[in-house]
């Protein structure tokens, strides 16, 4: 492990003038993506998704797209060297230069290896938030999503449902549930995470990256985005970095 505390040092080098990559963790259903959009307001930078950015070559057709649909089609995983390249290229446009905000990436190892060279390399500076929701939270809140296959409206059992059971407010249709809230589904993709993503806070930590661990349940998603923001700027992740743009954001430590 002398390896990544040599390369973090590296990093940490890069001190005042370093933009901040901020990487979002947690779990499917923690609410990464909802956070890293609202993340937006407070991080000088753009939101990058390596999902969405899949997808977009999905739609576009292109080769990597092509490829990627038929592995995704087959169950498969896209593999890692293809993300990797997206995210190199991505991280190296004009808009990620004051910053970046990452969302489902890394999810291995072997990525999270490949980005903190990267990182090192493009002088980033990383920061982890890691989002903890407890698991069974997350079964209950996914499986209990509806959807209406008519008008595409989604309900919630406890939160917001259908005045009629089973039937949609504004047509009548049956509702559904879309197979990625089925119980199993999301079992399987929580244990996939157990197995294959968490292990990466055991790399970040002897990385010495550092981590804030935010209880992801605990606020309305509003809420939990401003206390995040106020704890990177007063550990002074972000300050810097926002110093140029907006020179009231600025925080003494
Ligand atoms: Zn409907």
């Amino acid at each position: 492990m002398g390896g990544v505390a040599a390369l973090f040092n590296r990093l940490s080098e890069n001190t005042s003038s370093s933009p901040p990559a901020i990487i979002l963790f947690g779990s499917p259903g923690s609410g990464k993506g909802t956070q890293a959009k609202l993340l937006r307001h407070c991080v000088n930078g753009p939101h990058i998704s390596t999902g969405d950015m899949l997808r977009s070559h999905i739609e576009a057709e292109d080769r990597i797209g092509k490829d990627s649909e038929k592995l995704l089609k087959a169950g498969r995983l896209v593999p890692d060297e293809w993300v990797n390249e997206l995210v190199e290229k991505r991280l190296a446009e004009p808009d990620c230069r004051m910053g970046v905000i990452l969302d489902g990436y890394p999810r291995t190892l072997n990525q999270a290896r490949v980005l903190m060279d990267l990182l090192a390399r493009s002088g980033f500076r990383a920061a982890v938030i890691h989002l903890m929701v407890d698991y069974e939270k997350i079964v209950a809140r996914l499986s209990g999503r509806r959807q209406c296959p008519v008008c595409g409206t989604l309900y919630s059992l406890k939160t917001n449902p259908p005045k009629v059971p089973g039937i949609c407010d504004l047509d009548g249709a049956a509702l559904v549930t879309r197979e990625d809230d089925s119980e199993p589904v999301i079992r399987q993709r929580l244990s996939e995470y157990e197995s294959l993503t968490r292990p990466l806070l055991d790399y970040f930590r002897k990385a010495g990256v550092p981590m804030f661990e935010i209880n992801g349940a605990g606020a309305a998603p509003e809420e939990l985005s401003g206390q995040v923001c106020s704890l990177l700027q007063s550990s002074g992740v972000i300050a810097i970095a926002n110093k140029t743009a907006h020179p009231r954001a600025s925080v003494t430590t």
